[in-house]
């Protein structure tokens, strides 16, 4: 049983200070911590398997190959998608959804063609889809969010016969709220457009099965789900990633080259141009192992229970506003707030006295907060290393934020 044993433990820099004070991480949502475990599958690796993967027939190489294509593997089993084939590895989500967006979208779209996109998108799928827009005279239409932070379903019939595109966020990074995904690929394959799913937010969280889904193409970055930072995930479903051209040129994407012309690889080869960080990759095979010795049953449970507590606290503050569902229903474990007459960047660092450390500023969403008249923000995200323990320092020290800049905690 997993809640056996205490997972925070796994976690060596939560013993760290931060202005004498033990160091409380809420930020897990622009990257997680990583655990031991991973750290030494990257130490092993190092210490045993380093060459260049798909390279050489000199042992080393075959190893750093064996250990790379086990992770496409455990990614592909990880994801539910029914080949490795369909497993990309890039350096993170963003440079998954450019690659669609230049290599699909690109050959793709005419002009008068639809994007349909959601406010609550992250800049990585918001601006790459604006600038394709530009590029291919598409119309760029956005779905938007209802006052609780959630994507009303009235919002996907702007999915319609025009549209070739639909590109929505798994969980909001702002919002907190998880979105109905389900209706938007069924409603974009209905009108037979392309689904792109935005799952940074959502795979580190909950299980994600990309076959039952039925998303052509679901991105994810590993450093947001326990692995070091260097790599991301784009699945694809074959059928649509073996018509499409290579995003980028280079060694180990092709099959013969000559003066004039060149064949490519076969998928999932084609897109892997250059050397890839076999370390990250190797790091998120470790994190996905790490994940299921968790379990997404005991994550969920823990997360609720922090995010409920959060929420609950955070109410009691009248100078508290919170921006996205105050409820539990369809959210995740991150809660973005207004702290009334306070700029986001003092809170942040002035919890940063007290070992706190949140996120402030736009959270990459410039056009949701401007559409929520926010702007600017702070954001707590939890993981289940976290306590209620530490919960209680941050609420307790926002009413010491409000006194430190001149204002009544009450
Ligand atoms: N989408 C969402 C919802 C995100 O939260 C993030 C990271 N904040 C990204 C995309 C981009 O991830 P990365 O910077 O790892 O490419």
């Amino acid at each position: 049983m997993s809640n056996l044993r205490n997972f925070r433990e796994d976690f060596p820099i939560l013993n760290e200070e931060v202005n004498g004070r033990k160091i409380i991480y809420f930020d897990s949502a622009a990257t997680s911590q990583r655990p031991n475990q991973v750290l030494e599958a990257v130490l092993k690796y190092d210490h045993e398997a380093n060459g260049n993967p798909h390279r050489g027939s000199h042992t080393l190489s075959m190893r750093a190959t064996e250990a790379f294509e086990q992770v496409r593997e455990k990614v592909r089993k990880f994801i539910g998608a029914k080949s490795t084939k369909e497993i990309i590895f890039t350096k993170n989500a963003t440079e998954a959804i450019n690659l669609v967006a230049y290599s699909y979208a690109l050959n793709n779209l005419l002009p008068g063609d639809k994007i349909v996109i959601t406010i609550a998108e992250h800049h990585a799928n918001l601006v790459t889809w604006q600038q394709i827009a530009k590029k291919t005279k598409a119309e760029l239409v956005f779905m938007y969010v209802d006052p609780s932070g959630r994507l009303p379903l009235g919002e996907l019939h702007k999915i319609d016969e025009k549209t070739k595109i639909v590109a929505c966020t798994h969980m909001s990074n702002v919002l907190g709220s998880i979105f109905p995904i389900e209706k938007v690929i069924e409603r974009g394959h209905q009108m037979g457009a392309k689904v792109l799913i935005d799952g940074a937010q959502a795979v580190a969280h909950m299980p994600v099965d990309v076959s039952e889904l039925d998303a052509d193409f679901y991105v994810f970055s590993g450093h947001k789900m326990y692995s070091l930072m260097g790599v991301g995930v784009l699945y694809g479903k074959e059928e649509i990633l073996d018509k499409m051209e290579p995003f980028l040129y280079g060694g180990d994407m092709i099959e013969y080259v000559y003066e004039e012309e060149t064949s490519f690889n076969e998928l999932p080869f084609k897109f892997e141009a250059g050397t890839q960080g076999i370390e990250s990759v190797v790091s998120l095979g470790a994190a996905i192992d790490y994940l299921e010795e968790v379990t997404f049953e005991y994550i969920h449970e823990r997360e609720m229970e922090l995010t409920a507590y959060a929420l609950s606290r955070l109410k009691e503050l009248p100078y508290i506003r919170i921006i996205g569902p105050e409820d539990m229903n369809d959210r995740g474990a991150v809660i973005s707030f207004v702290v009334e007459d306070i700029h986001p960047h003092d809170v942040s660092s002035i919890l940063d006295n007290y070992g706190v450390g949140i996120r402030a500023g736009h959270h990459c969403a410039q056009p949701l907060l401007r559409y929520l008249e926010v702007f600017t923000c702070s954001r707590a995200s939890f993981a289940f290393y976290n306590t209620k323990e530490e919960i209680d320092v941050l609420v307790d020290n926002l009413s010491e934020v409000r006194r430190w800049m001149g204002y009544g905690s009450r």
